[in-house]
């Protein structure tokens, strides 16, 4: 009875032992892992459980990857921890499905688009506007044709639109596709759709005018917001014809490095 005594007080020690061990390897593994992702500029130190726990479960991303799509909001599904958007009324302002603008936000400087090439009753942020017939001026030019088919649109037109697809096509397949209503980035009063006034629009990658707005929009500061490939980071499928005014000097950062406005903003704009 006493031996049997003795061989149990043993294994528990050896028990609670070799769980101490564990835990400290584990402290070990996760101190290193902070340390070195905290020499990346983008790290934010209030993060730090969140990182721990996306690397967990994606152990095949770089640090890099971990630390940018943490600070996006991607270890949570999409329109979940929602903020209001911080940058209202700045080129670089971001609304996508983890930032949302108020519903009663409309952006300044609202001008009517040109008839020459929009449709009826299309609006803009002026800045975004003056670049924007630069930019189809000079394609005319290069001979190649852009429309606008859709920019400005109020919380209020968004709301009617996405709860049409929702009737349709039923939430999940709307929310691939549409956005809510607060969550557009059309209320920025900073995108288009655009199309070459002979295919439809959705077919735009299809267009010789597609090839000169991928190579040149960038110059007169809009990007590609919902590119191919990006659909993890942006939530959108792909929208080869929505093109999003950031102002040169940031368009063309996203450009050359071919990452989305969401990445840029958890890089270098978020702290
Ligand atoms: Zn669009």
């Amino acid at each position: 009875m006493k031996k049997i005594l003795i061989v149990l007080i043993i294994t528990i020690c050896l028990l609670i032992i070799s769980g101490c061990l564990k835990k400290d390897k584990q402290i070990t593994y996760e101190d290193s892992f902070i340390k070195e992702v905290s020499k990346l500029k983008y790290y934010n130190k209030k993060y730090n459980k969140r990182y721990i726990s996306y690397y967990h479960s994606h152990t095949d991303y770089s640090y890099e990857d971990i630390v940018i799509q943490v600070n996006i909001g991607l270890d949570k599904p999409f329109y979940t921890n929602t903020t209001v958007s911080k940058f209202l009324n700045k080129n670089y302002i971001l609304v996508n499905k983890y930032t949302y603008l108020p519903s009663n936000y409309v952006p300044n400087d609202l001008i009517l688009l040109d008839r020459s090439y929009s449709r009826d009753n299309m609006y803009l942020v002026k800045e975004a506007a003056i670049s924007l017939k630069k930019m189809y001026t000079d394609a005319i030019k290069d001979g190649y044709k852009i429309r606008i088919m859709s920019s400005y649109r109020s919380y209020d037109y968004q709301k009617d639109l996405y709860d049409k697809y929702v009737k349709i096509d039923g939430k999940e397949e709307a929310d691939a596709y549409s956005a809510r209503p607060g969550f557009s980035e059309h209320q920025t009063g900073l995108c288009v759709d655009i199309d070459d006034g002979v295919i439809n629009y959705q077919l735009f990658e299809k267009s010789r005018s597609y090839l000169w707005m991928k190579k040149n929009s960038y110059k007169y500061g809009f990007i590609e917001r919902y590119p191919k490939n990006k659909e993890n980071i942006t939530g959108y499928s792909y929208e080869s014809w929505h093109y999003r005014y950031v102002g040169k000097e940031i368009a063309k950062y996203i450009h050359q490095n071919n990452i989305t406005l969401d990445e840029y903003v958890a890089m270098f704009l978020q702290k």
